[in-house]
């Protein structure tokens, strides 16, 4: 058993814990970081090269977090000293005066958040790549744009122990008993903290088990697909901002970036996918996923070929109404949880690892946690 009791450790370096970590560590408290996968890895949902950032939230509560959150990745640059956001705009696409558009807007303008509202052939005009109906319109969101997510995490990770913390990989959490110093188990240590957080991604129902928790989560296998330009150049980032469409593909919402990481491909893909086993992420049908985007694709962007040219898999963790939960586990003050991201946690990271950390050092967190409650769920049968 290692002697020292940590302030904190924190559990799952995806980005949630590894911004949770970095805060803690900034503020100068001691912590360890335990990820059960040797770093980098890519079997759960912070791997990749990019994320859309955005303020445009319907809900205000999100919109207001990603003003900090803005502000936090650009101080996590300057500190890991290479750029992690790059600035593109977000477009939120939908039907001119339809609730979704309304709904962004209104958060938006209540939060003092910079956008542009284009009506239907202000959009055509702007965005001649794009074939969507007479009647729709977008809000450009300036302020949204691309994080380069293995460089984040990676600013996080490296940031976090210039800070003093300690980061040890390929360290599974197999056991965490509690008390007021809590213990915590794996294959080759035994280490201690007066306070845990845990962000285990997919893998939050196999490590609540043994509290007894049980949340309505669901793992969902994303198809990451690219498809190539016709033109090369003609939907390149300088041209066409980081997107979103809300129930547009059999009922299913999609997001895109703009070619950029790949240059000449355009990342798109359904905001949605089959349920899976997080341990067998791969072995599952997606053909129906990519026939509704290769629809897609050809009906509004016309300038793409039809077919896509790359595949990677990711993983969504998703709770019923799509809000994580941020809280306390049931019974301890000194176990906090942060899951259930819903495919859209990235850009909420640097304040998400704020609050994670407020809640571990018992303080009042710097925003509501009330969406993010735990008890909001009723309790689950059978463990
Ligand atoms: C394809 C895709 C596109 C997305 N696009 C966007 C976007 O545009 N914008 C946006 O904001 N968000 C986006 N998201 C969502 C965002 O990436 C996720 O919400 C976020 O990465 C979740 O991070 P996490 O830390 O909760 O989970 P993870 O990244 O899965 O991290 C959990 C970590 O915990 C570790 N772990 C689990 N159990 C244990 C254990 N017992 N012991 C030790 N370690 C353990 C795991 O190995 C893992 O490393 C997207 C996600 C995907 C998959």
């Amino acid at each position: 058993m290692s002697d020292e009791a940590y302030d904190v450790v924190v559990v799952g370096a995806g980005v949630e814990g590894s911004a949770a970590a970095y805060y803690l560590a900034k503020r100068g408290k001691k912590t360890l970081l335990l990820e059960q996968f040797p770093l980098p890895h890519s079997r759960g949902s912070s791997h990749g090269q990019s994320r859309i950032t955005r303020k445009a939230y319907p809900q205000d509560f999100y919109t207001e977090m990603m003003h900090e959150a803005t502000d936090i990745w650009r101080q996590l640059e300057r500190e890991a000293g290479w750029e992690v956001f790059r600035p593109a705009g977000y477009l939120a696409i939908g039907e001119h005066n339809g609730v979704f558009l309304k709904d962004n807007v209104s958060s938006l303008t209540r939060n003092d958040a910079p956008f542009q509202y284009l009506p239907p052939p202000d959009f055509r005009r702007r965005y001649p790549m794009l074939a969507y109906p007479d009647n729709f319109a977008a809000i450009v969101d300036t302020d949204g744009g691309i994080l380069r997510a293995d460089k984040a995490l990676l600013a996080y990770q490296t940031t976090f122990k210039k800070y003093g913390g300690r980061l040890i990989d390929g360290a599974m959490v197999t056991n965490i008993r509690r008390g007021n110093i809590i213990t915590l188990e794996t294959p080759n240590a035994t280490y201690r903290g007066r306070s845990v957080i845990i962000c285990p991604g997919p893998w939050a129902s196999q490590i609540l088990r043994p509290f007894g928790v049980k949340l309505p989560l669901k793992v969902i296998r994303i198809c990451v697909l690219y498809w190539k330009e016709r033109q090369p150049g003609s939907h390149h980032a300088s041209k066409l901002p980081t997107f979103f469409e809300e129930n547009c593909c059999d009922g299913y919402s999609i997001y895109g970036l703009p070619s950029e990481e790949y240059p000449g491909h355009v990342k798109m893909c359904l905001h949605f996918g089959p349920e899976i086993d997080v341990e067998s992420r791969d072995q599952v049908d997606v053909k129906w996923v990519i026939d509704l985007m290769k629809t897609y694709v050809r009906t509004h962007f016309p300038g793409l070929e039809a077919a896509p040219s790359i595949m990677e898999p990711c993983i969504y963790t998703n709770t019923p109404d799509s809000h994580p939960v941020i809280d306390y586990l049931p019974g301890s003050r000194n176990i906090v949880l942060g899951a259930g991201f819903s495919g859209h946690g990235f850009k909420l990271s640097p304040v998400v690892g704020k609050v994670l950390g407020q809640l571990a050092c018992g303080e009042t967190p710097s925003y509501s946690l009330t969406p993010f409650r735990i008890d909001r769920f009723p309790p689950q049968a059978g463990l």
